[in-house]
């Protein structure tokens, strides 16, 4: 059977009235991290970085604001769980990537530099469709 796609900031969603309506639709207020929808793949391992570094940086700046109320302070901060979800996805999608001989990681480099300049010129959030076969790709599956 076949599922669509539609891009999100580190990979793909696959839940389905997401994809119909463009990712524009995320019925769970877009937590990717802890949906079974999401997938990733070492291609966005510069995109998952910035996010852990951005979640990183988001927490310490909550914490020092003097100006949120308790319960906002409590619901801006990122939490444990989502930097430890987003840490352990880095390592696993670099533990594949050291898994490789040198010659699977140069083509592996190849063909990311491809998939990310495409990225660049193809509109993000229009969805795409799996051809069978597709799914080995998604070796970062987030609630695995
Ligand atoms: S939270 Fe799940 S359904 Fe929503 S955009 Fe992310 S992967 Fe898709």
């Amino acid at each position: 059977m076949r599922v669509g796609q539609v891009a999100v900031p580190y990979g793909v969603c696959t839940e389905p009235s997401n994809v119909q309506a463009g990712g524009g639709a995320c019925p769970f207020r877009f937590r990717c991290l802890g949906c079974s929808h999401f997938r990733t793949d070492v291609s966005y391992l510069p995109e998952l970085r910035s996010h852990l570094d951005r979640l990183l940086a988001d927490r310490e700046r909550v914490l020092a604001a003097t100006e949120l109320e308790t319960w906002a302070r409590t619901e801006a901060t990122p939490s444990d769980t989502e930097i430890d979800k987003m840490r352990a996805l880095i390592r696993r999608v670099e533990r594949h990537v050291d898994d490789l001989t040198s010659g699977e990681r140069d083509q592996i480099n190849e063909a990311i530099k491809v998939l990310r300049t495409t990225r660049q010129v193809v509109s993000i959030g229009m969805p795409t469709f799996t051809t069978p076969g597709d799914d080995v790709r998604a070796i970062g599956k987030a609630t695995s």
